[in-house]
């Protein structure tokens, strides 16, 4: 496989990684906050005795959902609509910003609030908002942290774990003032001093923004009510200071009644802060004159997730409620970090949704399903059931049937010709076993090179066993008699 740039600018997978192990920082940062969230997590987990069950019950809901999606998106569309909401559909990210966009103009503001969200990030929101000449602010604290330091997300639930306090400090210090309150000179790199200058920072956004943009991490179909779980309380200001809230939710967010969110709000925040339950639950429908937004949209994105729904085996995917269970038990993801695999999705779960989003025809996207060493670890924690190495074989296969392999193929196909004739195979071990005293290889050519780089290329013998078998026969010997 290529190791060439993509259309993103990004190295495939083994490169990325690559780097990324060689930062001993990064790998120290990445390990204490992965081991320290899987700790706690696995502690609130063994708390409940009906956990299996509690994990069959959200998978179950969300394969009937995402059987009936039709129906329940529609429900969605209709209860929003009587609620005084405006559904948008979006078949892709171009047209779910160029919606946001017309929407952001028509209310005359410049300047819109973000809460956390992931499928912004995925369509660039920010980048075609920036474009339109409109400023979107970051509050998640971690968020914000990634927009000032000009950087990229690396985790679901943590998307600034590759800094450090000293790291997010100078950052602070740097960049606050051009987007607003500027950091105190003398600030500490202690967590609550970090924290209080994010909040006098933001404080100055959520008063005076009337645009607020966000996601959603359920939306109930029975009553067109959308759900935001978060741990800081900035979402919450975004969704009830502005005059008007635009929510961009993929098309498998939903489910179909309030019961059945009860199963994920218990789901959810075991599996992604180790919480028996999150601090803020924001939820609302449509809109309430005199309290919170009074203009209220909702975009629901396809984005390729139809395509995903389309395929027997992968649309398993479609169950994750991004909880990042299985970033933080990865392998692979605990030494490479998130930016290895080029997208807002990393890990484990980015392993398999981005190649299946995007397709797999660029290099980075079809290394991705390699990202992984198949240990299962991420299907265990996976609080929906995700068979994740199953997907990820899956996805294997079609890379090496899409012509991901061509080297491998080519060889497959020659060592099937040899091997159908033992004629052939007789002369070709002979001719190798020649060959090979002439000229002692040590490596293989050519795309086989990378298999011999960390192994030794075995000697053929001197004499072939068929032309030692001969040769017992023509002597006479026991051997002959065998
Ligand atoms: S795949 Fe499972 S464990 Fe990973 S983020 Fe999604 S729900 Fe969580």
């Amino acid at each position: 496989m290529s190791d060439a740039s993509t259309f993103l600018g990004l190295p495939a997978f083994p490169s990325a990684a690559r780097d990324a192990v060689g930062n001993a920082q990064l790998r120290h940062n990445l390990r204490k906050a992965t081991h320290t969230i899987r700790a706690k997590r696995a502690a609130v987990v063994d708390e409940l005795d009906d956990w299996p069950q509690l994990r069959e019950a959200g998978k179950a809901i969300k394969d009937h959902t995402l059987r009936n999606l039709d129906r329940y998106l529609l429900q969605v569309e209709e209860a929003v609509t009587a609620a005084g909401g405006h559904v948008h559909w979006a078949a892709d990210a171009a047209e779910a910003n160029r919606i946001v966009t017309d929407l952001v103009r028509a209310t005359g503001e410049r300047d819109v609030v973000k809460v956390k969200s992931m499928a912004t990030q995925e369509i660039g929101l920010n980048e075609a908002l920036e474009e339109a000449g409109i400023r979107a602010y970051e509050t998640d604290l971690a968020e914000l942290i990634v927009q000032l330091g000009d950087d990229r997300p690396s985790h679901i639930l943590v998307p600034a774990i590759h800094r450090n306090r000293s790291e997010i400090r100078e950052i602070f210090l740097r960049e606050m003032a051009a987007w607003g309150e500027p950091a105190p000179a003398d600030l500490a790199d202690e967590p609550r001093a970090l924290a209080e200058a994010a909040r006098r920072h933001l404080r100055e956004r959520f008063l005076t923004a009337k645009v607020a943009v966000s996601g959603a991490n359920f939306m109930v179909a029975e009553t067109g009510t959308l759900v935001v779980v978060e741990s800081e309380g900035n979402g919450r200001m975004c969704l009830t200071l502005p005059d008007t809230l635009i929510s961009v939710v993929g098309i498998e967010k939903v489910v179909p009644t309030w019961q059945d969110l009860e199963v994920f709000l218990q789901l959810l925040p075991r599996s992604s802060t180790g919480e028996r339950m999150n601090p803020y639950t924001s939820t609302w429908t449509g809109v309430t004159p005199g309290d919170g937004p009074q203009n209220f949209h909702l975009v629901l994105l396809d984005n390729g997730r139809t395509g995903v729904l389309a395929d027997e085996v992968g649309r398993q995917t479609l169950r994750c409620i991004r909880c990042s269970a299985c970033l933080n038990v990865c392998p692979v993801y605990e030494r490479a970090g998130g930016h290895a695999y080029g997208s807002v999705y990393p890990g484990p779960i980015g392993a398999i949704l981005t190649p299946q989003l995007r397709g797999t025809a660029n290099a980075l996207d079809a290394s991705l399903p390699y990202a992984s060493t198949l240990c299962g670890a991420c299907y265990d924690v996976c609080p929906v059931a995700i068979d994740i190495p199953e997907v990820l074989v899956h996805l294997r296969e079609q890379v090496a049937e899409g012509g991901g392999h061509r080297a491998e193929k080519a060889a497959m196909k020659a060592a099937g010709w040899i091997f159908a004739d033992p004629v052939r195979l007789a002369r070709v071990q002979r001719v190798a076993g020649r060959t090979r005293r002439l000229v002692p290889l040590r490596r293989l050519p050519g795309p086989g090179a990378a298999w011999t780089d960390t192994r030794d290329l075995p000697a053929p013998p001197a004499q072939s066993f068929r032309d030692w078998w001969a040769a017992e026969r023509r002597n006479g010997t026991p051997g002959s008699r065998a």
